[in-house]
Order: structure tokens, then sequence, then C-alpha cells
């Protein structure tokens, strides 16, 4: 397991509140008017824009590329953006312009040379493609480009469906590609999550990704690239999108949500560089102010082997909501990572309020690699069993007492 890139985090992939009836669907990014698809709207992922710019500025535009994230990192913005900018007729240094013909159809995803792949929900005998969901693709995608695969799925279905890219698409794909360019630059094919495709699927794919028509650029997005075929990845060129920075994450939920600089502070380290989470967070607006309490508290009882003091903090944390314990789950989660960091002397990967800054400088000498995996195992356990509705009061009591013994004396 490594720290630098994605599992340390309990997920919380139930579907954000608020946001199942169609009506009042992101009501929450009604605050927000510039989702328009620009690198500029990316949140953070500086690095990877400049390598995208780069790349065209010195000519070496690629026939294919793999965004290869987690969920909640940008990925599908930043191809979108890329795609704008590749396509735009007044492009400038940094983004795309906003008012040639090629931007104005951008924003709106209408774009005649920019067609999207996604995965799709079967309704009734017939197979579907992505065109026959084109519509709801756009009105989703455009009031919120940070979304989870769940809540795209909820989106088209009724019930709790699990979607995918059906062999089907294949053809459309091939045809699209076949027809001359419109008038774009380059023809693009936007493929969100191509490890929903089958074997039979990926393999088509695999035909067209060998031998592309002229001008024409893939962006494949993943959030899972070991889900693909060997041959897949070996085409692509893979442009690893990171973890959203703190800083950007507080930065976009102090201007766009309004938020105080410490509550997006707290917000944005709670959500591990992860939007979608950001939002699931603010939106079931939990009052994380008591986490740092209640994670102090664990720590000195565990380590001292207080056993009277960890059966009170089970007390006191277990009447706490499901969504409360495993966000203080993970909250715990990050602070035991940043911890950890701590000991390597790289201030700038830790962004602490100055209480939480306190603590973990005196409490990182305690925490080393070994450790620091026992017990976030034991955390995400816990998580994961909270979720599946388990008994608060003996999983948390559980994980505190496995968690007895653990420290580096
Ligand atoms: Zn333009």
């Amino acid at each position: 397991m490594s720290f630098s890139k994605g599992k340390a985090f309990c997920r919380l992939d139930k579907q954000t509140p608020g946001y199942n009836s169609k009506s009042d669907e992101f009501a929450i990014f009604d605050k927000s008017k510039n989702n328009v698809m620009l690198f500029k709207d990316v949140i953070g992922q500086e690095s990877v824009k400049a390598h995208l710019l780069k790349s065209v500025k010195e000519g070496r535009v690629g026939h294919s590329y793999l965004f290869a994230g987690p969920e909640g990192v940008g990925s599908l913005s930043l191809a979108i953006a890329f795609a704008r900018y590749l396509n735009c007729l007044n492009s400038g240094e940094t983004d795309a312009c906003e008012s040639c013909s090629s931007c104005i159809k951008t924003a709106k995803l209408v774009h005649p040379d920019i067609h999207f792949v996604f995965p799709v929900v079967k309704k009734g005998s017939s197979t579907p493609v992505s065109d026959d969901y084109i519509s709801e693709w756009r009105s989703f995608v455009l009031a919120n480009p940070y979304f989870s695969a769940g809540q795209w799925f909820a989106n088209i279905a009724d019930d709790k469906k699990a979607g995918m890219i059906y062999a089907e698409e294949s053809l459309s794909v091939i045809r699209k590609l076949g027809l001359k360019n419109f008038e774009g630059k380059f023809k693009i094919m936007i493929i969100w999550l191509p490890e929903k495709m089958n074997e039979t699927g990926g393999n088509k794919l695999l035909k067209i990704l060998e031998e592309p028509p002229s001008n024409t650029v893939f962006m494949l997005v993943s959030e899972n690239p070991g889900a693909l075929l060997g041959t897949i990845l070996s085409r692509t060129q893979r442009i690893e999108v990171p973890f959203i920075e703190v800083s950007a994450l507080t930065k976009v939920l102090q201007e766009k949500y309004e938020l105080g600089t410490e509550q997006a502070e707290a917000l944005a380290r709670l959500s591990n560089g992860n939007m979608v989470k950001a939002l699931d967070n603010l939106d079931s607006g939990v009052d994380k102010s008591g986490y740092l309490d209640l994670f102090v508290r664990i720590m000195r009882a565990t380590y001292s082997r207080k056993i009277f003091e960890i059966v009170d903090w089970v007390d006191d944390v277990s009447p706490m909501s499901r969504d409360n314990i495993r966000n203080f789950l993970t909250y715990a989660i990050g602070m035991l990572r940043d911890s950890f960091i701590f000991n390597f002397k790289q201030p700038e990967l830790v962004f602490l309020s100055a209480g939480e800054k306190d603590f973990v400088s005196r409490f990182s000498p305690f925490i080393n690699n070994d450790n620091l995996l026992r017990m976030v195992e034991e955390l995400e356990l816990a998580c994961a069993q909270i979720e599946q509705n388990g008994n608060s009061k003996i999983i948390l009591f559980d994980m505190a007492i496995k968690m007895v013994g653990m420290f580096k004396q």
C-alpha cells in the first residue's frame, strides 16, 4: 500500500445527499456558474496542465492518452479542457479562448469533433450506447464535472444498477472516427472509465488504437487502469493525475462555496484531495470541530493502554451518526498519515491547523511505516463495517483494542 496514492482513506461512496432527485440535483453548484471546461476551471493539477500545454507547444500531441487517477481528482475535467484547448481557434499560452466557435461548442459539450464514450445502463432489451444518453451526459457533466461513477449511474437509472460500456459501442466509435473532421483541428474521443468495457469491446477498441485515423486523439479517463488490457496500456501515453493539492481544494471551497478559511482547510484535509468527497462532506454538513479532540483521546488511551479511557471514548463516539463516525475515521487516517510524513521533515506535505500541527509534531515519533499500515488497516476495516451497518460500539471497541500495542515505544 502506498501513501502517496490513494488507498489511505476509507471511501465514502454513497451518493451525495440532496442530489437524488432530478429537479434539485446539484443545488450545491448553483453558486458556481463557471464550470466551463477550461484549464483554469480544473481544480489544482498545475503540473499536469503544464505537461499537456508543453506537449502542444512542442508539437508533440499524441494519438492516445490515458488520464489515470482515482475518483474525484478531476481527470475528466482535464481531458475536456485539453480537448477544448486542442481545438480552440485562438488558444493562448495557458488556456483556450472563451469565444471562438469551437470553444462555444465545447463549452456546451456539443462540438461535432469531440465525442464521448461512457458507461451506460441497460433499460429493456436493446443494448444501449453512449449516444442514447448523450443529453443526460451533457447536463450532468456541465452541472458538475466532479462526480463518481455511482452518482452517474444513479442519475440515469432508477434502481442501483451499475453501468458498462457495451461491445456495441465500438461500432459507434469506428463510425464516428470514419467521418471527416467537421471543423476541429482534431477529432477527439474521450472515453470515461474504459475499465467498464468488456473484453470484446476492449479488443475492438484496441484495433482502432493501433491504427488511429489521422488527427485523431483518444483520451481514456480511467480510475482503475489496472483493469485495462495490457495492450491498451501500452498503446497509450499515460498521464498520472494525483490527488488534488489541499491548498487548491481549500481555495475552491473558499471562493466557490464561501467557506471561511479554517472551515475550508478542515474540509479540504478531510477530503484527501478528492473533490467528490469534499462536496459530499460539504453537503452532509457534519460538524468536524471535535475530531481533533477525539483523535487525541483515542491515541493517548491506546498508547498508554488505558482500557477505561478506551471504553469512555467508545461511549462518546458510538452514538454519533454513521456518516459522522466514518468521517471521523477518515480524518484519523489523514492525521496518522500526516504524522508519519512529518518524520521526514516534509512540512510542505502537511497542511494542518495550529492545534493539529502541535499534536502531530509531538505524536509523529511514535509512528513508523509498519504501525501506520497496521493502524490504517484497522481504521479502514472499522469504516467498512460501519458502512455495512455493524454495531458501532463493538466495531469501535474492537478497533481500539487492536491498536493497543501498535505504537513504537
Ligand atoms: Zn477558443
